[in-house]
C-alpha cells in the first residue's frame, strides 16, 4: 500500500506516518516524488487497514499496490528513474554504451580496448574480474589483479567501470573498484547477494536470469532496494528457449513490459543473447528501436584469442560503426517523439 501524503506535508507528519506503519508491524519507506510525498508499505501478507492512517495529519489518500513487488513498481514511482554517476545518466534521453570485453585478461589487452570502445563514444567499460563459467577448467578472472587493471583502465581514459560480482565473498573487494556493480544471469536469485548488493552505495546492473520471468527479476530487484539501495539497472541479456540458431533468444518485448510496469532503467546485452557477432549490431538496433536504455556490448581487439567469448566479441571497427548507427538511430527516435 502507498500512503500518498498531501503537497504541503510536513517531514514530521511524514515521520509520525512511518512511525504508525512500524507500530501495525510492517515498514515504511518514503518515496519522495517531484509532486509530492508517499510512504510505501512493505513487508505485510495480506490487506492493510488504512482507517487510522487516513486519518492523520498530512495524508491526502492510500493507493492499493496490486503488484508483489513495491519498491521497483511504477505504481509506487511515477516517473521513471534516472541514475547518475558523474557526467553519464543512464535512463535519461541519451541510451549509455557500455563497452569492453568478456574478462580482463591484461594490462594491454584492457587499455587497448578501453581507448578504442572510449574514442568510438561508449561511457562505460566493461571487463569480468570474476568470471561465471560454466565449466570450472574455463578461465576464472584474474581476480583483484583484474580490478587494479580496471582502476587503471579508469583513470587513464576516464571511462566509468562496469565489474561483475560473483558471490558475497567478492563483493566487498569489487564495490572499491567499480562504479557499477553487475549481478549475472546465474545469481539473479542469489538472495544473499541481493541483500548485500542492497547495502552497497554502488549502482547495481541486475541481469535477468536464463529461465526468469519479468515478475521474478522485478522480486530480485525489490530485494535490492528493500535493503536501501534504489540505484539498480535492468539488463535483458536473452533467455533459453527452444530455439537454437542463437546461443540465447533476446527477448524484446522485455523492454516495454518491463517499463510499463517498473520505473528501473532496462539496458540490453546484446552479445550474451547472440552468441556470434555477427547478430550484435542488428539486435543493438532492435533493443534501442523498443526503448532500452542503453546497451552492455562485448568488443575484444583480437576475439579469436580471446580467453573468453570471442566468437561474440566485436571487432574495434564493428563497434565504431555499431556507436554511429545508435547516434543516428537515436535522433531519429527524438523526432518521432
Ligand atoms: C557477462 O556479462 O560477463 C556475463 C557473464 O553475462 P551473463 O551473466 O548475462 O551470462
Ligand atoms: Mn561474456
Amino acid at each position: 500500500m502507498l500512503i500518498v501524503m498531501k503537497n504541503d506535508a510536513t517531514e514530521a507528519q511524514v515521520k509520525a506516518v512511518i512511525h504508525e506503519i512500524e507500530a501495525m508491524g510492517y515498514r515504511g519507506i518514503p518515496i519522495t516524488g517531484a509532486q509530492r510525498t508517499a510512504v510505501c508499505i512493505v513487508g505485510n501478507q495480506g490487506v492493510v487497514d488504512d482507517s487510522r492512517l487516513l486519518t492523520m495529519d498530512g495524508v491526502k489518500e492510500t493507493i492499493r499496490v496490486t503488484k508483489p513487488y513495491k519498491l521497483v513498481s511504477r505504481e509506487t514511482h511515477p516517473q521513471s528513474t534516472i541514475i547518475t554517476i558523474g557526467n553519464v545518466t543512464i535512463g535519461g534521453a541519451e541510451p549509455v554504451i557500455m563497452a569492453g570485453p568478456c574478462a580482463i585478461e591484461s594490462e594491454k589487452q584492457a587499455l587497448t580496448i578501453a581507448n578504442l570502445v572510449k574514442e568510438y563514444g561508449a561511457q562505460v567499460f566493461r571487463g569480468g574480474a570474476f568470471k561465471p563459467r560454466t565449466s570450472p577448467y574455463s578461465f576464472q578472472g584474474l581476480g583483484e589483479e583484474a580490478l587494479k587493471i580496471l582502476k587503471k583502465v579508469r583513470e587513464e581514459t576516464g571511462l566509468l567501470i562496469i565489474t561483475e560480482a560473483t558471490d558475497h565473498t567478492n563483493i566487498e573487494l569489487v564495490e572499491q573498484y567499480a562504479d557499477i556493480i553487475q549481478l549475472g544471469a546465474r545469481n539473479m536469485q542469489n538472495y544473499s547477494l541481493l541483500r548485500r548488493a542492497g547495502h552497497s552505495s554502488r549502482p547495481i546492473l541486475l541481469k535477468r536470469g536464463f529461465a526468469a520471468t519479468i515478475e521474478e527479476l522485478l522480486m530480485s530487484a525489490e530485494y535490492i532496494m528493500a535493503e536501501g539501495n534504489p540505484q539498480i539497472i535492468l539488463c535483458e541479456r536473452g533467455i533459453r528457449t527452444f530455439s537454437d540458431n542463437t546461443r540465447n533468444t533476446l527477448d524484446l518485448s522485455a523492454i516495454p513490459s518491463i517499463k510499463e510496469v517498473s520505473h528501473l532503467p532496462v539496458v540490453v546485452d546484446p552479445s550474451h543473447a547472440a552468441g556470434r557477432r555477427e547478430y550484435v549490431i542488428p539486435l543493438s538496433r532492435g533493443a534501442i528501436a523498443v526503448g532500452a536504455d542503453g546497451i552492455l556490448v562485448e568488443v575484444h581487439h583480437d576475439p579469436p584469442h580471446a580467453l573468453s567469448d570471442g566468437m561474440q566479441s566485436l571487432y574495434p571497427e564493428q563497434f565504431a560503426e555499431l556507436a554511429e548507427e545508435l547516434k543516428a538511430l537515436t535522433k531519429q527516435a527524438r523526432v518521432n517523439k
